[in-house]
């Protein structure tokens, strides 16, 4: 069982959640548990550090955040132990939980889950601070933003769990966000690959590599509301399809910036040294659109998130003249929607339907991106949510379930 931010952000949610959680134990299951920060705490430690230091060393940051998920584990089992049940703590590194060497984004690689199984096998509940590991230097590693969900995925499947269910502040998973449009509706289920892409392309109710993980090894994942009783939404791997849906669901994400590379001549350099050099900087690239046509300036396009623009800038700007290019162009203020369903595999004109939808409704698209299971397109900011509301009404999601 895993418990994010809201749903233990004060005494009376840990308390209930150590109540669901006893109710588990009484169905005679052993119960491991994974806990996020208690409410807003890893905003406020990152806005604490950032008075402090304006570019504070990622592994001091590291060693910050990692205490907000310790203050809810021990609450947690004090709340559970209270309630008379056994219950022991655990930081991610006393569950054994070892990550590769890198701050603020580490990737677990594997989970020593002796001490658990021990507790569990004591008769206690073992409840461990999610986002947070180890490395082989005992460095203290973080999973990257929401990433208690990747701890909760990676304790159940080195437990042998029988089931691993995150338990939030919404009743499942929606066909889009219910906070941003009222008609999303709750899906029963959906597949692993599905709700890998909407993770992916920004759905912020999973971290992508739990699923990845959870798909990996078929650990049945399940994703239920903690303020509420529901059966919520399972993530598995084949699942029957509710109403025919080729679209499952619409997905999208804020603050992409479109860099465009103009070249005089036909390249001189070539498209590998600019992703070379924009990859040794750990800037991620998104969409790519290269254009050479007879007659025309070549250029190249691509997309990026924000937070990596004065970087990719700047590294663009140091190599420019080992790249060859004339000039680099921007443009900011762009977000991308995405719609995802692995119906569209045998559907054609799927994508012909979205971009019908979106010039209806006179939103211009910048880019496009397609993969089997999924189309996305880059907008202006302006008009996401419009667009959002404009596909999931084209796509009949709010008629699901
Ligand atoms: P937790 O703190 O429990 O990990 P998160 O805030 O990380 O919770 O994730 C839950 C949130 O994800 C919801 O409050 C909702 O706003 C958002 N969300 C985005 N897309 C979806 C979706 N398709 N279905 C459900 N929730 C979504
Ligand atoms: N507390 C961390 C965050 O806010 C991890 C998590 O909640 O999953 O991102
Ligand atoms: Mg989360």
């Amino acid at each position: 069982m895993k418990f994010g931010g809201t749903s233990v952000a004060n005494e009376e949610r840990i308390e209930r959640a150590a109540s669901l959680i006893i109710d588990e134990v009484n169905t005679g299951k052993q119960v491991a548990v994974v806990v996020s920060a208690m409410g807003k705490t890893t905003d406020k430690l990152l806005a604490l550090a950032a008075d402090i230091h304006p570019d504070a060393e990622k592994r001091e940051l590291d060693m910050l955040l990692a205490t907000g998920e310790q203050v809810t584990a021990s609450l947690l089992a004090m709340a559970i132990s209270a309630k008379g049940i056994p219950s022991k703590s655990f930081t991610g590194w006393q569950a054994g939980i070892r990550t590769e060497s890198i701050h603020s984004n580490a990737r677990i690689e594997d989970v020593d889950s002796k001490r658990v199984v021990d507790t569990l096998e004591s008769g206690a509940v073992a409840v461990i601070a999610g986002f947070q590991g180890i490395d082989h230097d005992a460095e203290v590693t973080t999973l990257g933003r929401g990433g208690s969900d990747t701890s909760a995925v990676a304790v159940a499947i080195a437990i042998n769990a029988s089931a691993c269910d995150i338990y939030t502040d919404v009743e499942g998973v929606f066909t889009t966000d219910p906070r941003m449009i009222e008609e999303a509706a709750k899906l029963n289920e959906i597949s692993y690959d599905e709700m890998l892409e909407l993770a992916n392309l920004g759905a912020g109710v999973l971290h992508p590599r739990a699923i990845e993980f959870a798909k990996n090894h078929q650990m049945p994942l399940r994703v239920r509301p903690a303020h509420i009783n529901g059966e919520g939404t399972m993530i598995k791997e084949e699942i029957e399809m509710e109403n025919n849906l080729i679209v499952r669901g619409v997905a999208f994400e804020e603050d992409i910036v479109r860099i465009t590379i103009m070249y005089d001549t036909p390249y001189n350099g070539s498209l590998a040294n600019i992703f070379t050099v924009l990859a040794e900087q750990q800037v991620n690239v998104d969409i790519i659109v290269q254009t050479i046509m007879d007659g025309e300036q070549p250029s190249v396009s691509f997309s990026i998130k924000n937070e990596d623009f004065a970087k990719a800038m700047n590294v663009l700007e140091m190599n420019k003249e080992e790249l060859g290019y004339k000039r680099a162009d921007f443009e900011v203020g762009l977000a991308k929607v995405s719609i995802v369903g692995s119906g569209m595999v045998s559907n054609p004109g799927v994508a012909a339907h979205m971009f019908d939808a979106l010039r209806d409704a006179s939103i211009p698209i910048k880019m496009v991106s397609t993969s089997e299971i999924k189309v996305s397109v880059v907008i202006p900011s302006m008009y996401m949510k419009e667009a959002v509301a404009v596909l999931h009404k084209t796509f009949e999601l709010g008629h699901v379930g």
